[in-house]
C-alpha cells in the first residue's frame, strides 16, 4: 500500500490532475493488451519530462514502492501489468517528437510518442520507422524499445534493436544517464543501450530515443498465395529466400483466421483454403516487379493453388487491414486465448507447424496459426476458456508441448512479446541457469532494491 504522504508527493511532482487514485482508474491500468492478468496498482502516475521520472523513482527508491513502466499498454506478456501493486509510471504525456533530422536519417522522440503518430510526422518527410508492431495505433516508442517489437516489415528490415541509435534512461535510483549516441557505428565501450532493449521496464524508464529511420519506398507490391497445406505455406517461406528474394513481408494465416476475416471483412478469399502467405515486396519499382514476378514463380513451384498480386494499393491495403484484424480475430473469440510467440530458425518453420498440427490433434483441439512467417515467428493459438477446467488444462499442456517442440527445433520462447509474467517457468527451464544468474546480477547492480516491476521474466 502506498502512503498517504508518498501520493502527495507525487502530486507534488507531477501535479494533481497527474495522479490517479480512483478505483476506475486503478482498474484501467491493472490489465495488458489482454485480460489474461489482472493486478491493480496503488496509484498512477503521468510524469511529463525525465526530471520527473526522476523525482518518482527517487521516492519509489527510498520507500521501496514497486513501479512498473506503462506506454499504451498493449503487450500481451503481462510485462505492464503491476504484478505487486506500488506505482503505475505511464509515459503517455510524454509524447514529444523532438526532432527529425532528415539529412542524417534520424529522430529524437520522448519514450510515450505513439509509433502512428511518429510515422505520420516522418511521412511528410519522406521517411518511416520500419519496424512496425502490428499496435502501432497505440504502443509507444518505450513499450516498443522496452519489448524490442518486431512486426511484418522485419523479415527485410530488422527489428527494433537495430534501429536505436541512443537512449535517455532514468535508472531505478533516480539517476538519469544518455547512451549511445547519434552515429550508425559505435564501438565505444560496452553496447549499454541494448542491455535496456527487451529489458521489459525492468532495469529503468526509458525516457528519450534517438532512431534510425528510413526513405520510404517508392514502389510497393502484395502478393497473396493460398495452400491446401499449412506447411507447404511454411516452405516457400524459405524458398522464397533462399532463391534470392527478400520481400519486406511474409506473413502467414491459416484457414481458421482467414474465415474470421472473410466474416469481418469480406475480401473473397477462398474459404477452402488450408493457409495464405501475404507478401510485400517493396524497393525501386523495376526491382519490385521482378521481385514480385520470382515470388509468384516460387510459390507456385512450391505448391501454391492459386497466387494473386493485388491490382493496386486499395486492395493491397484491403490484405494488409485484413491481416492485422488478425490477432484481434483471434483474441475476440474466446474468454482466454493462449496463443504464442515462439521464433525458429525460418527453415524450420514447416517442421514447427506439422508438429504443432499433431500436438493440438493429440489433445483434440482447434489449433490457430498466424504470425510473422518470414522471421520464422509464429503465433500458434488455442482458444479456451479458462473457467472450463478440463479444456483449460488441455490446452496448457499442449502449448507447453509446442513451447518445447520449437526450442528442440533450435529456435526461442519469444521473438517479440517477451517473457513477462507469461512465460516465466519455461524461460527458466530452457535458459542456462549461469546466464539467468548474470541477468539477476545485472539487474541487482542497477536495481539494488529491486523496484523495477518484479514479478516479471523470473519465477
Ligand atoms: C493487436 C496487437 C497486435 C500486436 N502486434 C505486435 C507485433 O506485430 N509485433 C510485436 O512485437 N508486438 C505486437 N504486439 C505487442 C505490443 O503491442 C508490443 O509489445 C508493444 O511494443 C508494446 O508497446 P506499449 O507502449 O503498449 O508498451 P506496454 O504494453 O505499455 O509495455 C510493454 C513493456 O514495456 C515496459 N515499458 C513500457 N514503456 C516503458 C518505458 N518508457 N521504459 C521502460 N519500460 C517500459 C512495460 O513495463 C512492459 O514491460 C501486439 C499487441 C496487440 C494488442
Amino acid at each position: 500500500m502506498v502512503k498517504k504522504e508518498v501520493i502527495e508527493e507525487l502530486k507534488r511532482i507531477v501535479g494533481d490532475n497527474d495522479v490517479l487514485t480512483s478505483k476506475e482508474a486503478l482498474r484501467a491500468y491493472s490489465y495488458d493488451g489482454t485480460t489474461n492478468w489482472i493486478k491493480e496498482p496503488d496509484v498512477v502516475v503521468f510524469p511529463k519530462d525525465s526530471q520527473q521520472i526522476s523525482e518518482i523513482l527517487k521516492i519509489a527508491n527510498k520507500e521501496k514502492i514497486p513501479v512498473t513502466p506503462r506506454g499504451g499498454g498493449t503487450n500481451v506478456s503481462g510485462g505492464s501489468v503491476p504484478w505487486f501493486g506500488g506505482i503505475v509510471l505511464c509515459t503517455t504525456k510524454m509524447n514529444r517528437i523532438l526532432k527529425i533530422d532528415k539529412e542524417n536519417l534520424t529522430c529524437t522522440v520522448e519514450a510515450g510518442v505513439v509509433l502512428q503518430d511518429l510515422n505520420n510526422a516522418l511521412a511528410k518527410e519522406g521517411l518511416f520507422f520500419p519496424p512496425d508492431p502490428q499496435s502501432f495505433l497505440g504502443a509507444t516508442i518505450g513499450g516498443i524499445v522496452a519489448e524490442n517489437a518486431g512486426g511484418p516489415a522485419c523479415v527485410k528490415y530488422g527489428v527494433t534493436k537495430q534501429y536505436v541509435l541512443g537512449l535517455e534512461v532514468v535508472l531505478p535510483t533516480g539517476e538519469i544517464v544518455n547512451l549511445g549516441g547519434r552515429t550508425l557505428k559505435n564501438v565505444a565501450g560496452y553496447d549499454l543501450i541494448h542491455l535496456f532493449i527487451s529489458s521489459e521496464g525492468t532495469l529503468g524508464v526509458i525516457s528519450k530515443a534517438e532512431l534510425k529511420v528510413n526513405p520510404i519506398p517508392p514502389s510497393k507490391k502484395t502478393i497473396i498465395a493460398l495452400y491446401d497445406d499449412v506447411a507447404m505455406a511454411g516452405e516457400t517461406v524459405y524458398r522464397v529466400l533462399e532463391n534470392g528474394v527478400i520481400p519486406g513481408k511474409i506473413e502467414l494465416l491459416d484457414n481458421w483466421v482467414i474465415n474470421r476475416i472473410e466474416e469481418m471483412m469480406p475480401l473473397g478469399l477462398p474459404k477452402d483454403a488450408e493457409a495464405m502467405l501475404l507478401f510485400e515486396c517493396d524497393g525501386i519499382e523495376e526491382a519490385v516487379q521482378k521481385e514480385t514476378e520470382k515470388v509468384v514463380e516460387i510459390s507456385k513451384k512450391y505448391g501454391a493453388k492459386d497466387v494473386r498480386v493485388a491490382k493496386d494499393a486499395d486492395e493491397a491495403n484491403r490484405y494488409w487491414t485484413a491481416r492485422r484484424a488478425g490477432f484481434a480475430a483471434v483474441f475476440g473469440k474466446a474468454k482466454t486465448v493462449l496463443s504464442e510467440d515462439v521464433t525458429v530458425p525460418r527453415g524450420k518453420i514447416p517442421d514447427l507447424i506439422r508438429r504443432s498440427q499433431e500436438i493440438a490433434k493429440k489433445y483434440g483441439l482447434e489449433l490457430v496459426i498466424l504470425g510473422h512467417a518470414g522471421d520464422g515467428n509464429l503465433h500458434p493459438s488455442f482458444l479456451t476458456d479458462v473457467e472450463n477446467k478440463e479444456h483449460y488444462e488441455k490446452a496448457t499442456k499442449a502449448m507447453e508441448e509446442i513451447i518445447y517442440a520449437a526450442v528442440d527445433l533450435g529456435g526461442v520462447l519469444s521473438g517479440e512479446h517477451g517473457i513477462g509474467l507469461e512465460k516465466q517457468k519455461f524461460f527458466s527451464r530452457v535458459t542456462d541457469p549461469k546466464v539467468v544468474n548474470l541477468m539477476k546480477n545485472i539487474k541487482a547492480l542497477l536495481d539494488p532494491n529491486g523496484i523495477m516491476n518484479p514479478g516479471k521474466i523470473w519465477e
